[in-house]
């Protein structure tokens, strides 16, 4: 028996080969994914891929395999690395993590994981919530963390914050590094967690429009922005006056979301502000999806990432474009 550093290692190509298989032919039988013909044939194996095996479309006259048109294809790492990588990063792990434990470079990881929460998110798309909803906000310090396009560090437009050193005074904004999270918890379960510029009137109803149906219920703390809010059956509690809870009125769940938002972002050691809301994005993913084990939102997403339409759409990142909430909620200026 030979020493093993990893534990892929253990597992078995075929097998891997099998699930995917599995996965991807699941809803839709085996067809061409060029020309959506039925009428294909197996065309041998390719030595270099263990387990894949290779089909030939007599519609177009081209070959294609179970990887074909997905998030997995061309990569020249076997699945097993994938499906491993897509489990650590369900377990919230950093992609510096998934590198040491996979044996893959820095940036293999850091791609994968971009291109894989890209593909969590396409199950979160059409999220809204109803009924009871809480909210609560945070503030975020995200700045420009990592190296400019050409090289060096990139520059920060202020001073260095050095060693813990004070920040301004205030409510955060996205221009001095600190952008709000607001989360909005359905109290039958689901959440919904926005990165957004500022805390303004403007940008807080442009968030509830997107995240909570019209005519919910909705209990807050006493922020004016949420007492200008139009649309919703609203009721809050006064901090200041050390009221937390009034009856049915509290905000306890969505403080307690923001008790596990915090240390899943501590782990990653400090993110830029345009990476933040893909990775808020996940957490939203994981919430909403906490009754399955790790594995199985493992499942999700490789389902997601081996369904053409995600995978064209995730590996240009649109998934998180569309929960960049900076650019769509931005105060008109007047
Ligand atoms: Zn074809």
């Amino acid at each position: 028996m030979p020493a093993f550093s990893y534990l892929h290692q253990l597992f078995s190509a075929d097998t891997c080969h099998a699930y995917i298989h599995l996965r991807r032919w699941q809803e839709r039988s085996l067809q061409c994914p060029r020309c959506q013909s039925h009428d294909v044939g197996p065309w041998g194996t390719y030595h270099y891929r263990p387990g894949c095996k290779r089909y030939w479309c007599n519609g177009c006259q081209r070959t294609f395999n179970d990887l074909t048109h997905t998030l997995l294809a061309h990569s020249k790492r076997s699945l097993v690395y994938w499906i491993l990588a897509t489990f650590l990063l369900c377990l919230s792990c950093s992609s510096r993590r998934i590198a040491r434990e996979l044996g893959v470079h820095i940036r293999t990881s850091y791609r994968w994981c971009w291109w894989l929460r890209n593909a969590a998110l396409s199950y979160e798309m059409q999220r809204q919530l109803a009924g009871t909803v809480e909210a609560d906000e945070l503030y975020h310090t995200a700045g420009r963390k990592g190296q400019a396009t050409q090289g060096g560090n990139k520059p920060l437009g202020r001073r260095p914050r050095r060693r813990r050193e004070k920040r301004e005074p205030g409510r955060g904004h996205y221009d001095k590094d600190r952008p709000a999270i607001i989360a909005w918890v359905s109290r039958q379960g689901p959440v919904v967690v926005q990165t957004v510029r500022d805390f303004t009137v403007t940008t807080v109803q442009q968030a509830a429009d997107l995240a909570v149906q019209m005519g919910s219920r909705l209990y807050t703390d006493s922020a004016s922005s949420y007492r200008a809010l139009k649309g919703y059956r609203h009721d809050f509690v006064n901090h200041t006056r050390k009221e937390y809870a009034r009856g049915e009125v509290h905000e306890n769940r969505a403080e307690c979301l923001f008790s596990l938002l915090k240390p899943y972002l501590r782990v990653f050691r400090g993110l830029t502000k345009t990476n933040l809301p893909g990775y808020v994005g996940f957490f939203q993913f994981l919430r909403n999806f906490r009754s399955q084990n790790a594995f199985e939102q493992a499942e999700m997403i490789l389902r997601a990432a081996l369904d053409p339409s995600v995978a064209r759409r995730a590996r240009k990142g649109e998934f998180v474009t569309c929960f960049d909430h900076f650019n769509l909620l931005q105060t008109p200026i007047n």
